[in-house]
């Protein structure tokens, strides 16, 4: 019987509990945390990025560089950590160098902006994919976890959401490897990483997620792993204009919610550090928009404009 990826990590690779020493947070959140002693805590994570799933295969090598790298980075802003390195494993078709030259510029590219060298890897001949482990640095005890909310936190979001799924989506009808609509375009292919966000809501968030596979599922890690339930306010949730504008709000909602590839962060605060959080957006250090709370009990649920509760599917939403 085929297993979901959450069942099948708990099933085969959670051991046992006796924590290996030094390992601060496990398998289960955005980044392991590893205690580096006096340098503070090591954030680590990987993703792979396989060629027409998780990209058009035939888009621009300078694209799929940067993209890739981008998207690492992401779960290191998830955790409040600063990128410091990291390690490249690239399966190649074969070795063109037209190919290589862009894929390293756009690779670069960002590495450079975010002081993240590359320290190794591996390169094997397959099909195309790009496997990025990345490395960053935060000092003891601020890194920000999944668990860790409460119920009474407001629950924020950075950002817009819903305007890569619809890039997605238009490039999956279109068959082509961008979209026409420059700010979908850069939504889908050119995530920012919300790393000055997470280093400031550090000490301030209770818990904090990237938003990598739509709203529900991502706040449903943190409710989880909190050990509490989500509400979230549909009129609320900040849609990407260019995506509204485009298709509608119904769908861009729908994409917002069960969609992907946004990257914004999604983080909870108490009570009693919203004037902190208030102070720091008024620094400039960070954008964020409240778009719900955290309540006793468990799972995401939602209400309409009019305050009805409307029922979360997978894929987006229905009235009762
Ligand atoms: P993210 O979307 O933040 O990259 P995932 O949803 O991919 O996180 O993974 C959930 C958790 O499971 C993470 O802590 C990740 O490190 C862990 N994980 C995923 N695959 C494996 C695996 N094969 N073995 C051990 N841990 C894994
Ligand atoms: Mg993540």
């Amino acid at each position: 019987m085929p297993v979901d990826e959450f069942s099948l990590i708990e099933t085969f690779f959670r051991r046992p509990a006796t924590p290996a020493a030094g390992v601060l947070t496990g398998i289960g959140d955005d980044c392991a945390l590893l205690d580096g002693g006096a340098a503070g805590t090591l954030a680590v994570t990987t993703d792979t990025l396989v060629a027409d799933i998780h990209f058009p295969a035939r888009a621009s090598a300078f694209d799929i560089g940067q993209r890739a790298l981008r998207v690492n980075l992401s779960d290191l802003a998830a955790m409040g950590a600063e990128p410091r390195w990291f390690l490249l494993a690239l399966t190649l078709p074969e070795a063109d160098e037209n190919w290589l030259r862009a894929f390293s510029a756009g690779l670069f590219a960002v590495a450079d902006a975010q002081g993240c060298a590359l320290v190794g890897g591996d390169t094997t001949r397959g099909p195309l994919s790009v496997t990025i482990t990345a490395m960053g640095a935060v000092p003891a005890n601020v890194a920000l976890r999944r668990s860790g909310a409460g119920a009474g936190d407001l629950v924020f979001v950075t950002g817009e959401l819903g305007g890569a799924a619809a890039a997605l989506a238009d490039m999956t009808e279109t068959g082509a490897c961008r979209t026409a609509d420059a700010t979908l375009n850069t939504r889908y292919w050119y995530p920012e990483p919300r790393l000055r966000e997470g280093v400031a809501l550090r000490g301030i968030a209770s818990a904090a997620i990237d938003i990598s596979d739509g709203l529900i599922a991502d706040l449903g890690h943190v409710a989880r792993a909190s050990g509490v339930g989500a509400e979230l306010e549909l009129e609320k949730l900040p849609l990407c204009g260019a995506a509204v504008a485009r298709f509608g709000s119904d769908r861009t909602r729908d994409w917002a919610l069960g969609g992907g590839d946004d990257y914004e962060l999604c983080f909870t605060v108490p009570p009693s550090r919203l004037a902190a959080l208030e102070a720091a957006v008024r620094a400039g250090h960070l954008r964020a928009l409240p778009i719900g709370r955290l309540v006793p009990g468990t799972g995401v649920s939602a209400r309409d404009g009019a305050g009805q509760n409307v029922a979360l599917t997978g894929t987006g939403y229905r009235h009762f």
